[in-house]
């Protein structure tokens, strides 16, 4: 299994589909299926069966997630969109760092 890049509470891009070009916060990521659920973006209708919290039950709208190809992840040094690389620090921890400004980003 390919280890994603990308994790909850980065900001990533988004390359393709109906909100390319758009910036969010990973909410969720579901790495078996290599998807990841970003804030506001890929939201879809869903039809919501009545709860107790909302007992009307009606139409909602959510996050979809979206294939990690499909998004790049945002640098929070240099605050761009980049292909990460992995290393390992002295001390045996593996960490993320950006292709574009070499910024550690864990
Ligand atoms: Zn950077």
């Amino acid at each position: 299994m390919t280890k994603m890049n990308i994790k909850k509470g980065d900001t990533v891009k988004v390359l393709s589909g109906k909100d390319k070009g758009k910036q969010g916060v990973v909410i969720r990521s579901l790495p078996q299926k290599q998807r990841v659920v970003v804030e506001k973006i890929n939201m879809m209708k869903k039809a919501m069966r009545p709860t107790q919290q909302n007992p009307q039950g009606g139409i909602s709208t959510i996050e979809a997630p979206i294939h990690v190809s499909n998004v790049m992840l945002v640098c929070p040094k240099c605050n761009e969109a980049t292909r990460v690389a992995n290393k390992r620090t002295e001390d045996g921890k593996k960490v993320r760092v950006c292709k574009k400004c070499s910024a550690d980003i864990d």
